[in-house]
Formats: structure tokens, sequence, C-alpha cells
């Protein structure tokens, strides 16, 4: 009797073995994106054996340029690597000392664990690592990214993960906060920043320095201390709720999210789960607009959400704005404590 298969064997790409690598595998520093761009670098010039002498100018290169941009490369306090970086960007040593030390310093655990991912060896390994020799050797699975047809996209996703990760870093957050998403419909990752529900405190300190301790409806004070009496709730703009019918938008997104005093939020005349008025989202458009301008950390994942030129994100808000109104029918507003708050 033929076997019924319920369940089929599902057996991943080369491509979903890299991605498990630059998303899942660790991070204590920005090492694993550094070497997953100059593998990236040698799978394109198809250079199988390469020594460690050779990489560390290709390696050396992505954590200047990183550390040109974002400071802050690893969450530990020293290395002896990343110092000579800064010491290169500062012109305080020279190209052939910043490879001596990167050869001697930057690879000691980073080859060893690139291909770890929970804990295991992934069972398709992108090199081996030769230690005798210094060197490391590309295998065929190396060769057959390039083959796949987003094999660009991967530059451009291993860049946004590792900025995402920066961001984190900065903002002193988890980077579970910041969730990178598989899109099938273009076969890329994209970051969607969801600040899941129960942990979407953490997103107070980074909104209060825009809205100045005031509530972004009625501007009354607000506090992001969690003992007072007057801590703020972080409110959806456009309701959760419409999250069941648009799952392509996502309202846990920081685009979408205020902080407000008790009252605005759950109070007698509480927004609860209607729309803001039009005015509101003005507010809220001027609110982001002025995060991505000043070069905020969180500029990046706003763009992702919500477009990369202000005419698009104008777009985007309208689009949600008519969608809610449809569904939501009537505007809630709330008379302003002060004329301004910020
Ligand atoms: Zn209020």
């Amino acid at each position: 009797m033929p076997k019924i298969e319920i369940f089929k064997e599902f057996k991943p790409t080369e491509d979903a073995y890299w991605r498990s690598i630059i998303l899942y595998g660790n991070n204590t520093a920005s090492y694993k994106f550094a070497l997953g761009m100059a593998l990236l670098d040698l799978i394109e010039n198809e250079q199988n054996i390469v020594s460690l002498k050779d990489l560390s100018p290709i390696f050396a290169k992505y954590i200047c340029e990183h550390l040109n941009v974002a400071p802050r490369q690893t969450t530990n306090n020293s290395s002896t690597f990343l110092e000579a970086c800064k010491k290169y960007n500062e012109n305080i040593i020279t190209t052939e000392r910043l490879i001596d030390i990167t050869e001697k310093n930057a690879f000691n655990y980073v080859l060893d664990k690139f291909p770890i991912v929970n804990g295991r060896i992934i069972p398709k390994p992108f090199y081996e690592y030769d230690k005798r020799n210094k060197q490391i050797i590309l295998t065929d699975n190396s060769f057959k990214l390039k083959g796949i047809k987003y094999f660009n996209d991967l530059r451009k996703e291993t860049e946004a993960r590792w900025k995402l990760v920066e961001t984190a870093w900065e903002l002193g957050i988890s980077t579970n906060l910041l969730q990178v998403n598989y899109s099938k419909d273009n076969y890329s990752l994209y970051i969607d920043t969801s600040f899941r529900r129960k942990n979407i405190t953490s997103v107070r300190d980074a909104l209060n320095g825009y809205q100045k301790g005031f509530c972004f409806y009625c501007f009354d004070n607000i506090t992001i201390d969690c003992d007072s009496e007057k801590l703020c709730d972080i409110d959806h703009f456009f309701p959760h709720a419409l999250q069941a019918q648009r799952p392509d938008i996502n309202f846990d997104g920081v685009w979408n999210l205020v902080l407000t005093c008790q009252d605005c939020n759950r109070g007698n005349n509480g927004k609860f789960a209607k729309l803001p008025a039009l005015k509101y989202l003005e507010r809220l458009h001027t609110r982001n607009e002025y995060l991505i301008s000043s070069h905020h950390p969180l500029r990046e994942t706003l763009m992702l959400q919500t477009g990369s030129t202000e005419k698009e994100r104008i777009k985007f808000l309208q689009e949600i704005y008519n969608f809610a109104k449809m569904n939501l029918v009537s505007e809630w507003s709330i008379e302003e404590k002060r004329e301004k708050g910020f």
C-alpha cells in the first residue's frame, strides 16, 4: 500500500541558509555582517581559496565604513581590531598596520562562528576554515548562491540587517523589536519594526524626545517614568483593530505610534479605537518627517515602513487614512490643554 504523505519535506536552498545566518546567527559585534559582505565580494569575483591576509583588507573596509556612520559596532567593551579601525579612520595608523592587526585579531571568533545558527553548524556551510594555513576555502554552496536569481539582493539584505542591529544598539533596545521579515512577493527581506505589543514600552524613550513630555493629542504633561501616575500610554494612531483587514500594513510600526496621556487614550472621552481627526494626521506626518530629516536612528525604519520620499509617505498616510475612514467612519478629537506642545 502506498504511503500517504500529509506533510512534504521542505529542503532549504542555499540562500535560505544564508539568510538564517544573517538573521539568526549570533551577533555581539558586527563582524558577522562584515564577513558576510566580504564573502559576497569573493563569491562575485569567483575566488575560492583566500588567505586571511587577502581577506583582511576587504573585511576591514566594511567595518571602517560602518564605524564612520555608527560608532557602536559591538556590545562588548573593547576590541583591538575595532580600535585599530577607528585609528585608521582618524589617519593615526597606516593601511598596512590596519591589515596586519586585522589578520591577527579580527578573525579569532568570527570564522568559527559564522556558520553556526541556533547552536549548530548549518548543513551547507559556505566555506571551510583552514586554520593551519590561515586561509578559507569557499565551498560549492557559495558559488551556488551566485546562481540564484536574487543574488544581488543578498548584499542589500545583509546591509539592511547590519543597519538594523546598529539602530538597536544605538537605542539600547533588543533587535527583536526591530523585526526583519521575509517578503514572498519579491523574495527579499524587509524591516518592519514590529514593536510587538508586549515589548512596545521600549519605544517610549525614542518618541518622547520629539514630543518633549507632552501628550500627542491634547498637549497635557506626560512622563515616561514608569513609577509616575502620569506615565504616558503608547497609542496606535490608526487603531490596531484595522490590522486584521490589512495584513499588508504594519500597524505596530513606529510610524503609527504616538505617546498620549491616559485620558486621551482611554479616559471618558478617550480615543480608544477611533480614528483621529485630519489635523492629527498632519501632526503625525510632521513628526515622522522630523525624525527622518534629523537623521534620527529610526530614520531608515520609518522610510522602509512608509516610503523613501516625502511624496510617497504622504500618499501612504492618505491611503491608510481613507481606508480607516471608510471602516471607522467617525473622527475623534479632543480639546487641547495648551496652545502648543512640541
Ligand atoms: Zn492627552
